[in-house]
């Protein structure tokens, strides 16, 4: 993130980040946006770096538990069914190769449920 925003890492964590119950995270904006959200909205500066969450966001187990949770999450993502349909196995595959990437692989019960498939804008 830091070698795309073209400022030093330490720079980067200076001015980006904090920690937070012992984890590093992004801060957020005044109005509680993330601070990597381009200052009209637009896009993400860091997207070619965003973190895992990013990746694999809104296709997370806490979100695909039924339609239920699916149609409140849209109140926060007005991209969530405007997007492609993306297929079950295309979920699988978003969530396998990002936790496979950060060394999640194989934890039991970190799999999506059984939906078949969601619509969601092209991840952020
Ligand atoms: S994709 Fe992630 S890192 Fe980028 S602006 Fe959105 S929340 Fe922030």
């Amino acid at each position: 993130m830091a070698e795309i925003l073209g400022v030093k890492l330490n720079q980067f964590l200076a001015k980006y980040t904090h920690r937070k119950d012992g984890e590093l995270r992004l801060n957020e904006r005044l109005d509680h946006a993330c601070a990597m959200l381009s200052s009209d909205n637009a896009y993400c500066m860091v997207h070619a770096a965003r973190p895992q969450q990013c990746r694999t966001y809104p296709f997370w187990d806490e979100i695909l538990v039924n339609e239920f949770v699916w149609v409140l999450e849209q109140r926060t993502c007005p991209g969530i069914n405007k997007g492609r349909i993306y297929t079950e196995q295309e979920i699988l595959k978003i969530n396998r190769d990002e936790e496979q990437a950060s060394g999640y692989e194989n934890i039991p019960g970190n799999q999506t449920n059984g939906k078949t498939s969601f619509s969601g804008e092209d991840q952020l």
